[in-house]
């Protein structure tokens, strides 16, 4: 028999089962798996231009937008760095919202290509209040663009990117948005809302591997992109559009990517984008809730849909706490990044994910949280997450 992770017990729990709660990469559903499956083809064949033109459709509906999405075959990042070479120019000042992680990414691109960043700090956790933006854009009306994040991953944190479109659309300011983990999940209305540019990435709410990357610009966004002079070869947004216009890509696209793509995205349209966020919300209120009745807190105060941050109680190691969760019981959650590493985990409810998974992610947690020794009546998160389900 084997032993467990604790070395001392034997580990009855033989049969392993892996459960990613990760916010990317998330859960592949099974129609996914099976489209990467089929023979490969030629990607100038007219089934591959056939397949593109779907994708980048279908791919509109989850932005909610009428402009042109890009099909991009790298990670988020990719379609990140796109944006900043694409649609700022030398010389050009930026003001970023650094909230975690990704904000600083945002930054740390920027500075890479030359330009001049105003940051504006916000304490990890929190979201950034969109009249400090205006403010900033008040005193700095020579600002080119406002980067900003829908969903910070590494904190949980939402931004509230209807209200910060608000004065940029009345300035000539761009409002780019790094989607990557929150599209399909938290609600994103590009063109409702005026955002400019919206990133993301197949391999969180798209239900996809990774690889593949997308983006969204708008007119006023194109018509900086057309005066944009910072180099740019691969990640040029121009010629990825008048490809994706002949159902093309400029370069060999990530075919086998692009059939696992179309099948999630037929059942993200199948479901609708508003219900698809709707169903993201549910989980999220039921894992919130659940978090709340074992004593533990959230970690951000304007939680997203994509995820849930929790801090750790101070007498947890974090870093064991998610090694047992894996090793022993098979259950990925994400760790804390940076400065935050072992002093929250992170649940994520992203993707291919209804209420039979919140409540395996809540009696997991239920069970390891019991055997590293904190004190929470079993059961208790479970029956909070099925109540908030009940209603
Ligand atoms: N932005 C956000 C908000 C993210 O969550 C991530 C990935 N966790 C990225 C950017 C980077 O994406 P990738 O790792 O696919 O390059």
């Amino acid at each position: 028999m084997r032993r467990s992770a604790r070395g001392a017990e034997p580990d009855k729990n033989t049969m392993k089962k892996p459960q990613l709660f990760t916010p990317g990469p998330t859960p592949l559903p099974p129609e996914t798996l099976l489209a990467m499956a089929q023979p490969i083809d030629y990607h100038r064949s007219p089934a591959s231009a056939t397949l593109i033109a779907d994708v980048l459709t279908k791919l509109k509906h989850v932005f909610q937008t009428e402009n042109d999405v890009l099909c991009l075959t790298t990670s988020g990042t990719g379609a990140m760095e796109g944006a900043v070479a694409n649609l700022l120019s030398r010389g050009d000042k930026v003001l970023v919202i650094r909230s975690g992680k990704f904000g600083e990414r945002w930054s740390d691109i920027c500075t890479a290509y030359g330009v001049e960043v105003i940051p504006i700090d916000v304490t990890w956790g929190e979201s950034v209040s969109p009249s400090t933006v205006e403010a900033r854009l008040d005193a700095s009306p020579d600002v080119k663009a406002v980067f900003a994040t829908l969903c910070e991953t590494s904190t949980g944190a939402l931004h509230d990117i209807a209200a910060l479109a608000q004065p940029t659309q009345l300035r000539p300011t761009l409002l780019v948005v790094d989607a990557v983990s929150a599209l399909g999940a938290d609600d994103l209305q590009m063109d409702a809302w005026g955002v400019d540019a919206v990133v993301s990435c197949s391999q969180k709410g798209l239900m996809t591997p990774p690889g593949l990357a997308f983006a969204a610009l708008n007119a006023r966004a194109w018509d900086a992109a057309a005066r944009s002079d910072l180099p740019k070869y691969y990640l040029d947004f121009q010629k990825a559009r008048d490809a994706g216009r002949e159902g093309s890509t400029p370069y060999t696209p990530a075919i086998t990517l692009l059939h696992a793509l179309q099948a999630s995205l037929t059942l993200l349209c199948a479901e609708g984008i508003r219900n698809a966020i709707a169903r993201h919300a549910r989980l999220a209120q039921a894992t919130r809730s659940a978090v709340a009745a074992l004593g533990l807190q959230l970690f951000a105060t304007h939680p997203a849909n994509t995820l849930t941050s929790i801090r750790l109680p101070a007498e947890v190691d974090g870093k064991a706490f998610i090694a047992l969760m894996r090793e022993k019981h098979g259950i990925t959650y994400a760790g804390g990044q940076s400065q935050l590493s072992g002093k929250i985990f992170r649940i994520a409810h992203l993707g291919w994910m209804n209420e039979n998974d919140v409540i395996v992610a809540i009696a997991a947690l239920e069970r390891g949280l019991a055997e590293i020794g904190y004190e929470m009546p079993l059961g208790a998160g479970v029956a909070a997450a099925q109540e908030v389900f009940r209603r």
